[in-house]
C-alpha cells in the first residue's frame, strides 16, 4: 500500500468518526421525539387517544338482554355468557357474563353486533390501562360471583333503550355514549335537570 492510500484511508475514518459525532451531539440539543410516560406528558393520556379509540370493553348488565349476539360475534372466544331461569319467577337471569380480555384484539365487532342487533349495553370505553400480576385478572366479570341480573327486555321502538348505568366501567363508557351521542347527551340533561320542560 502506497503512502498516499494509507493517508486518504486514515482521513476517511477521521470524517466519518467526525460525521457520526456531529449527528450524535446534533440530537442532543434537539426537542425528544419520545414522550415519558405517564407522568411527563402535557395532557392525560385517555385526553390525547383518537375519538373512536377502543379500549376496554364494558357491558351495562341493566341493559343486556342476553341475546348472545356479541358472544357469536367474537371471533376468538373471549366472551362467556351464561344463564338460567329462576326458580320462582321462571324469569330468564344473567348468571355469567364474562370478558377474557387477555384474549380480546379490540377489534370491536362484539359491539358492532350487540350495536345493529340489539341494545348497545356492550361498548368500548377509553381506558387501557392493564397491568396486572396475574393474568386471570384480565377476565373482566360483569356478574359478580353469586349474583344474577335478569335479562333486559328489549323494545320494539330501540330508541326507548336507557343508557345503560351498571358496570365496572360505568362511568367511563356512560361518558363515552354521551360524547358520542349528542341528542342522547341533551335528553337526558332534560330529564335530569327540568331543562326544556320550564316555562319561557
Ligand atoms: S344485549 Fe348486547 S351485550 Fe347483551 S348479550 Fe346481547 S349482544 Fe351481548
Ligand atoms: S373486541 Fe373483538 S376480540 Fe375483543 S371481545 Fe369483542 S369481538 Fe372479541
Amino acid at each position: 500500500m502506497s503512502l498516499s492510500h494509507y493517508l486518504q484511508g486514515i482521513t476517511r475514518s477521521a470524517n466519518t468518526i467526525f460525521e457520526g459525532l456531529a449527528v450524535t451531539f446534533s440530537h442532543l440539543l434537539r426537542e425528544p421525539v419520545t414522550i415519558q410516560y405517564p407522568d411527563r406528558t402535557t395532557r392525560p393520556v385517555r385526553d390525547m387517544l383518537p375519538e373512536r379509540y377502543r379500549g376496554f370493553l364494558e357491558v351495562q348488565m341493566d341493559i343486556c338482554s342476553a341475546c348472545k349476539r356479541c358472544e357469536r360475534a367474537c371471533p376468538i372466544d373471549c366472551i362467556s355468557i351464561d344463564t338460567q331461569k329462576h326458580p320462582e319467577t321462571k324469569k330468564l337471569m344473567v348468571t355469567r357474563f364474562d370478558i377474557d380480555v387477555s384474549k380480546c384484539m379490540f377489534c370491536g365487532l362484539c359491539a358492532e353486533a350487540c350495536e345493529e342487533g340489539a341494545t348497545g349495553a356492550i361498548r368500548h370505553t377509553r381506558e387501557f390501562e392493564g397491568s396486572v400480576g396475574v393474568i386471570d385478572a384480565l377476565v373482566f366479570r360483569f356478574v359478580p360471583p353469586g349474583e344474577q341480573f335478569p335479562m333486559y327486555r328489549t323494545p320494539k321502538d330501540k330508541s326507548e333503550i336507557p343508557l345503560g348505568q351498571v358496570g365496572p366501567h360505568a362511568r367511563e363508557a356512560r361518558e363515552r355514549a354521551l360524547r358520542d351521542n349528542p341528542a342522547l347527551f341533551d335528553s337526558l340533561r332534560q330529564q335530569t335537570t327540568g331543562e326544556g320542560n320550564q316555562p319561557g
